[in-house]
């Protein structure tokens, strides 16, 4: 059994694969080539957003959304705990400061009060300056945009979306990656959308900065001269290869994919909900279930289970085992610390089960079985 199956979704989608990367073959344009472009404005079309900028991957996505707006040394950036560290990384690479937020532990989505809390700290600390919460749409759900779109507004702070693991999710039809002012996705093989490599993509709705993004993700390049720059940037392109493979993959997502993520999910939350912790997705919330995480009743309980699916042939992994917070780059760089009890908990309790569009009934029973005879 996969944890996550990308040769069967090959297999099934073979056929239009392999024309599509002939075709680019055939066309020769290898770097921002035709697919490239085509692919921008599907996805712009499908989040619901003016612009999309293609780039190299999901990390660079968010180092180029924070490069548009000069985040760096002495502003404070405000992060949920339980993450990927790409989500803070991009913060400190250039300079500014994250400022850690505890999560709430039946979405594992940032904790709109605790975010107020932290804010509120930064500014009476006065040490750093807040400039933007960086929100997570973690295991496939939409942080809770409606409240921390209200604290954005109250206290004039920008929001990123980290929409690397969301894509394809939304809250009452409006889709992850158009929340805040710069949302960000990546098409790393295993995302819900992803690409047979390294691949990411920054939507907004702000000509400006779209046209600001477009330059920076190519040296800084000037509009009317290309051996003109006007600016300090970086280069972070997509392929070509790699945009003809997402139009087709796209395509499958929206046809059928998505739907059937939610299916598998359905099953799992309706045989497992009254024997273990598992997901809970808000009224109006819909997931693009980057994962299917339960959380047991303890350390050893999880350990244990693990070790036991993995007895019966059945991966699961735990995301994610730590929080940023005991991140050691984080401890050296002596950032603010905070009380992350719910981080604490869940690093302890998560387990993610197989999940992917092409799970089939025989493999999911067996998950199901499995965890039931564990637990018993
Ligand atoms: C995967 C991921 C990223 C980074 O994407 P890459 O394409 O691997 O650089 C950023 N944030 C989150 C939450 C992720 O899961």
């Amino acid at each position: 059994m996969n944890f996550r199956d990308l040769k069967e979704q090959y297999r099934v989608l073979k056929t239009d694969i392999d024309k599509a990367i002939s075709n680019c073959l055939n066309e020769g344009q290898f770097i921002l080539g035709s697919d490239v472009m085509a692919l921008e404005q599907e996805l712009a079309d499908y989040v619901g957003v003016k612009h999309c900028i293609s780039c190299a991957n999901g990390t660079d996505a968010l180092v180029l959304s924070i490069m548009n707006f000069s985040i760096g040394a002495g502003d404070a950036v405000f992060a949920p705990d339980f993450t990927y560290f790409a989500t803070i990384n991009c913060a400190m690479l250039r300079g500014a400061t994250p400022v850690l937020v505890d999560i709430e532990k039946d979405t594992f989505n940032i904790s709109p009060e605790a975010l107020e809390k932290a804010i509120i700290n930064t500014k009476k600390e006065g040490k750093l300056t807040p400039k933007a919460i960086i929100t997570v749409d973690l295991f496939g759900l939409c942080a809770d945009y409606p409240k921390i779109q209200a604290i954005a507004k109250k206290y004039n702070l920008l929001i990123i979306e980290d929409g690397a693991q969301g894509f394809g999710s939304s809250i009452n039809g409006k889709k992850a990656c158009s929340f805040a002012d710069i949302g960000t996705t990546s098409f790393f093989p295993a995302k819900p959308l992803g690409c047979y490599g390294d691949g990411g993509a920054i939507f907004t709705n702000n000509d400006e900065w779209a046209d600001n993004l477009r330059s920076i993700r190519m040296q800084g390049r000037s509009k009317e001269d290309k051996y003109d720059n006007r600016s300090i940037g970086i280069n972070s392109r997509l392929d070509s290869l790699q945009a003809a493979v997402l139009r087709v993959k796209l395509k499958a997502f929206k046809d059928y994919e998505l739907k059937a993520v939610n299916d598998v999910a359905k099953i799992y939350t309706d045989h497992l909900s009254s024997i273990v912790a598992t997901p809970t997705i808000p009224d109006g919330f819909y997931s693009s279930w980057a994962q299917y995480t339960i959380r047991l009743k303890d350390r050893s309980q999880r350990d244990g289970l693990k070790e036991y699916l993995h007895s019966k042939g059945i991966p699961t992994m735990i995301y994610y085992p730590r929080g940023m917070h005991s991140q050691t780059a984080v401890v050296n760089s002596n950032c603010n610390s905070g009380f992350f009890p719910n981080t604490d908990e869940v690093v302890q309790t998560c387990l993610s089960l197989p999940m992917h569009p092409y799970l089939n009934p025989e493999d999911q029973n067996l998950v199901i079985d499995s965890i039931k005879e564990f637990i018993g």
